[in-house]
């Protein structure tokens, strides 16, 4: 079934950069997920930024792109390892074997205990998943790499935060930033401790860009004050955290995580940075509770080095 993957012609300004959005509506809605990939039309290449869920989807983004694949080398890119963004890689086994382009760490987290215990489980639940393997990428890069499309220059980095593997695609000639998951529509997702720092490093980098317009897998916002959204955010779990470390110097970490979220409610995240924002399925408030708890930790582990 392929119905659930359809090209959003709004999110793009420019007839070179198609937006694919795959919608997965199961009946268990906290499994619910949309997700973006990008195909960049260029003049020698085209270039496929993520595989979205199963082979199926990427068998209709390349029918679509048909026309101009008769006359250009397909290059694949995955923006990182998570599940939504690469179990469509199995399309390309068998049809061409194109190039798949990754971070260096991506090959390793795509076969981790987590990631096989992901397909595990949402191929015990959905007929959708069912011709889903774990394809790694064939080409891998540590910091940057450039794709010279002719027209147009792909610039490939790497972006951690979100994943240690997650990259970003800057393109200079329509000050265009593919951001995937380094940024997200309502909040950005941390799933390590070590991720925090990452993350504000790759959200500053953004900004230095200064892009005209960014895209993110999650969201359907093509808005460069997206990047300052995320950033105020972490900056604002961060100035509460450390407030409350400040004057309650000796709770645990549980209390002070439960302190936290009381002292920064995800009712007051979406009041302030997207009141439009309907959470229908609890996912970003897991996932502030998530990014309160590795901001925590951060702050924590600091606090106790500099008594040392
Ligand atoms: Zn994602």
């Amino acid at each position: 079934m392929t119905q659930e993957v359809s090209l959003v012609p709004h999110m793009s300004d420019d007839n070179r950069i198609l937006v694919f959005r795959r919608d997965f509506a199961p009946p268990i809605k906290e499994d619910a997920l949309q997700v973006d990939a990008y195909a960049i039309i260029t003049e020698r290449y085209v270039v496929l930024c993520d595989t979205l869920l199963c082979p199926a989807d990427m068998e209709f983004v390349t029918n679509e792109l048909a026309p101009a694949l008769m006359e250009r080398q397909l290059l694949v890119i995955n923006s990182h390892s998570d599940w939504d963004h690469t179990w469509g890689n199995g399309y390309f086994v068998g049809h061409g074997e194109p190039p798949i382009i990754a971070q260096a760490l991506c090959p390793q987290n795509l076969f981790s205990d987590t990631s096989r215990e992901t397909l595990a489980y949402f191929q015990g639940h959905y007929g959708t998943f069912k011709n889903v393997e774990l394809i790694p990428p064939t080409l891998t890069f540590e910091q940057s790499l450039t794709i010279y499309g002719g027209d147009l220059t792909l610039e490939l980095f790497s972006a951690p935060g979100h994943e240690p593997d997650q990259i970003a695609i800057w393109i200079p000639e329509l000050r265009l930033l593919l951001a995937f998951d380094a940024a997200e529509y309502p909040i950005p997702t941390l799933h390590e401790a070590t991720g925090f720092p990452a993350m504000l490093a790759t959200l500053e980098s953004f900004l230095d860009l200064n892009p005209a317009r960014v895209l993110c897998s999650h969201g359907g916002t093509t808005a460069p004050s997206q990047i300052e959204h995320n950033l105020t955010y972490l900056r604002t779990i961060e100035q509460r955290v450390q407030a409350l470390l400040t004057t309650h110097p000796a709770l645990t970490q549980e209390a002070l995580l439960a302190a936290a979220l009381h002292a920064y409610p995800f009712k007051e995240v979406l009041a302030t940075l997207a009141p439009l924002y309907q959470d229908n399925t609890g996912f970003y408030r897991e996932a502030h509770a998530t990014n309160v708890r590795c901001i925590v930790q951060t702050l924590m582990f600091q606090a106790l080095n500099e008594k040392e």
